[in-house]
């Protein structure tokens, strides 16, 4: 089989490994750099643990964390996965989860659907996390996955591609797919901005928040709601930070060399999608502030850098994963989470395109409710 794969972050990246590795010839266009577009500016915690809204949808990303530990494992030194655990402050799980706070009882619901999380007070906080000013803590407590983590989007893109280059011979085109070329009610194939055209007998889009521009055509647009999302980083300082933080002040974790990463939702809200993403951003600075309050021991740090991204994500919020029901041969994979979901979309779209073997996971999130 031959297959084209539009876009390179950590999903078509994935995708690009795993379809490789199962035999296909694949060629990954990528318009920018591996891993440089929506995949580099991300919170990326790998999680089902928010994704409570929907049964299916907490099973889809529990697949998708448990994807990326067994794909860990198959590489030797795999450094993009970092499990050291995150404690969410009881008031930040319901909201989080979808739910009004007060109706919902997050440890309740993660136990019974099997996921590891733990209540802890204030001491065993204060035993994780020494910097955190503990009257800032939840008078209810606080939710630890001791299992959890993060994943660098760029850095685990980046392996995927040159093991799959090294190994399985996949080919990397340097480019930007600007139409799908078809033929009787067909992809087969792509067109690029240089002129060059691809011919294959499979094309997979995963440009995330650039599906719809990537194929030049009104009659394969999946409905989108972006949002914006900022990220700030702090200088390298001397934190002792060790776990991902999600309170209600801001969500903050070690982002390598003592930079912390941080981010809110409410602050998300206010950022125009066109505000330059510079330090002295007033979002930006708000975060500083809160993370301040949490930890004071940052008093002296400062933000160093900033940016901002557009969420891919499909109208209705959930992921939108599988053939394009007004097309043959032209898959698509746009969805939020996607860098929980990224290693086990690689493994789904392998088993449909390849092995003609469908993915439960993925029977509620198919394109067909679009159209
Ligand atoms: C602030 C923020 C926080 C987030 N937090 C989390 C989180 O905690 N956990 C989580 O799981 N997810 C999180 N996400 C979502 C997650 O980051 C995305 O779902 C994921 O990165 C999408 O990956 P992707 O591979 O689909 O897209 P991208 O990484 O955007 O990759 C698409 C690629 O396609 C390329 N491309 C575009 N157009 C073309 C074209 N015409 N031709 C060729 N190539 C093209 C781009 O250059 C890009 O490299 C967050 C997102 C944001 C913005």
């Amino acid at each position: 089989m031959k297959a084209i794969v539009i876009g390179g972050g950590v999903i078509g990246a994935s995708i690009a490994y795993r379809m490789s590795e199962a035999g296909a010839d694949v060629t990954l266009v990528e318009a920018g750099r591996v891993g440089g577009g929506t995949s580099s500016t991300s919170y990326a915690w790998v999680n089902a643990c928010e994704k409570l809204t929907s049964r299916a949808y907490f099973e889809l990303n529990w697949a998708g964390v448990r994807s990326h530990r067994r794909l860990a494992e198959e590489f030797e030194g795999a450094n993009w996965l970092h499990r050291p655990g995150v404690v969410q402050w009881q008031d930040a799980g319901a909201e989080a989860a979808g739910f009004d706070e007060g109706d919902f009882d997050k440890f309740e619901r993660l136990t019974e659907w099997g996921y590891p999380a733990e209540r802890i007070d204030r001491q065993t906080l204060g035993e994780l996390e020494p910097d955190v000013d503990l009257d800032t803590f939840s008078e209810e407590g606080a939710l630890y996955y001791p299992e959890d983590g993060w994943l660098d989007g760029p850095v685990y893109a980046g392996a995927m591609v040159l093991a799959a280059r090294r190994r399985f011979g996949l080919k990397l085109v340097q480019g930007k797919v600007t139409e799908l070329l078809t033929r009787n009610g067909a992809a087969v194939g792509v067109q690029l901005a240089s002129g060059e055209t691809i011919e294959a007998d499979v094309v997979v889009n995963s440009s995330g928040r650039w599906a719809n521009e990537a194929v030049g055509n009104d009659d394969y647009e999946l409905p989108l709601a972006p949002t914006v999302g900022l990220i700030a980083y702090t200088v390298s300082c001397d934190t002792s930070l060790r776990h991902g933080l999600r309170t209600p002040l801001v969500n903050c974790r070690p982002d390598g060399a003592g930079r912390i990463l941080l981010r809110a939702n409410d602050i998300d809200k206010t950022v125009p999608a066109d505000s330059d993403p510079v330090p002295s951003h007033p979002a930006a600075q708000q975060l500083l502030q809160r993370v301040k309050k949490l930890m004071p021991t940052l008093e002296r740090v400062h933000v160093e850098a900033v940016r901002t991204a557009i969420r891919p994500i499909p109208k209705d919020g959930y992921s939108a994963i599988g053939p394009h029901p007004a097309l043959s041969n032209y898959y698509v994979t746009v969805t939020h989470s996607g860098v929980t979901l990224a290693a086990f979309i690689g493994e789904g779209v392998t088993a449909e395109l390849v092995h003609g073997r469908s993915v439960p996971e993925f029977a509620e999130f198919r394109l067909s409710r679009f159209f």
